[in-house]
């Protein structure tokens, strides 16, 4: 039998792409997990996560680890870092060529590649990336010990992010276009309650200026149109998320204007044996019990598609 011929591939191993692995990996289809970056997903980018149920306030790294070892055991090949070249999608046949030749195939394809941080697009946001602008407190946090930062954002991320990071930095400001927040009212209350959380609302980041390192922003007063100039050490952007599927951008699966792909109630998308689980789909709720079920559905859709 071809080795590198599978029941199903599931592209993305996130929350999303694990779980559709356990399940078909516990059902006894073969499966292959790939993955352009680590396993785990944005999941490992959260430094806490209180809402998943059974586990209280388990690290995004520590729950990511357990759902990878448990696709593992039950038998999913789990390839991490990859490179696609291509994707062959339409027909009986599902292909990925991979840049170092190695080539997979399967009956069936799960897309679960997810979402990443949408940027500001303002000058010196590419120049300071990694210099002072971040998008990920766990990854970046503890650089900022006893330093001024600024959180741009005003949804759930941004608010739980805030307070998150006020264990290392000496002040948080929350920086947001609207003069109220979209996040839940127990994240609001949750920040304000915090007495190292000040806020700059209905205000744009215009730009950034530094040296080596970010050393301030720019940003303007949205009621007066004024423009202000704040120095600080750290920038931490959560405004939202975009889907990864730039490897899909022409064609054949069908796409909204957001490139979010479309699924039915089954998660199937427009052609037959293709699914999709998780952020990458469009809809409207995007947390980890939300890809964790949609990796379920679309996990027991493609055995059924499979058995057929
Ligand atoms: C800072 C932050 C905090 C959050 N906090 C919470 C929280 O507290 N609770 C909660 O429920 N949710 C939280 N979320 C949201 C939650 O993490 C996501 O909704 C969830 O991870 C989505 O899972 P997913 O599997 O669909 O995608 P992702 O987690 O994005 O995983 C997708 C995976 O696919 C890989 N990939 C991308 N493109 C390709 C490709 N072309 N081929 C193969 N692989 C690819 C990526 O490397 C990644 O590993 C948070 C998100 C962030 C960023």
């Amino acid at each position: 039998m071809d080795k590198n011929h599978f029941d199903v591939i599931v592209l993305g191993g996130g929350p999303a792409g694990l779980t559709a692995g356990i399940y078909l990996g516990r059902s006894k289809a073969k499966t292959l997990i790939l993955d352009t970056g680590m396993p785990g997903g944005q999941m490992v980018l959260t430094y806490e996560i209180a809402n998943y149920p059974g586990v209280e306030n388990i690290s995004g790294y520590q729950l990511s680890s357990v759902m990878k070892k448990q696709a593992k055991n039950f038998g999913c090949v789990v390839k991490p870092n990859v490179k696609l070249a291509s994707l062959h999608l339409e027909g009986p046949n599902k292909e990925v060529k991979l840049e170092n030749g190695d080539t997979f195939t399967a009956h069936a394809m799960i897309l679960a590649t997810g979402g990443r941080p949408r940027m500001l697009n303002v000058p010196g946001e590419n120049e300071f990336k990694g210099r002072g602008i971040s998008y990920c407190a766990t990854c970046d946090g503890d650089f900022f010990q006893d330093k001024e930062i600024v959180v741009v954002g005003g949804g759930n991320s941004a608010l739980e992010e805030a307070v998150a990071l006020t264990k290392y930095a000496s002040k948080v400001t929350i920086l947001h276009e609207f003069d109220h927040f979209q996040a839940f009212e127990h994240a609001v209350e949750e920040a304000k309650a915090n007495k190292k959380i000040d806020y700059i609302m209905e205000a744009h980041i215009t730009g950034f200026y530094g040296d080596e390192s970010l050393r301030g922003i720019q940003y303007k007063n949205l009621k007066t149109g004024e423009t202000h100039k704040k120095s600080i050490d750290g920038v931490f952007i959560f405004i939202g998320y975009e889907a990864n599927t730039q490897a899909l951008q022409n064609g054949p699966v069908k796409l909204n204007k957001w490139n979010e792909i479309i699924t039915d109630e089954n998660l199937q998308t427009n052609l037959e044996g293709v699914f999709a689980a998780g952020d990458c789909r469009a809809k409207r709720y995007r947390q980890i019990t939300t890809a964790v079920s949609d990796g379920t559905i679309a996990a027991l859709n493609a055995l059924n598609f499979i058995q057929k």
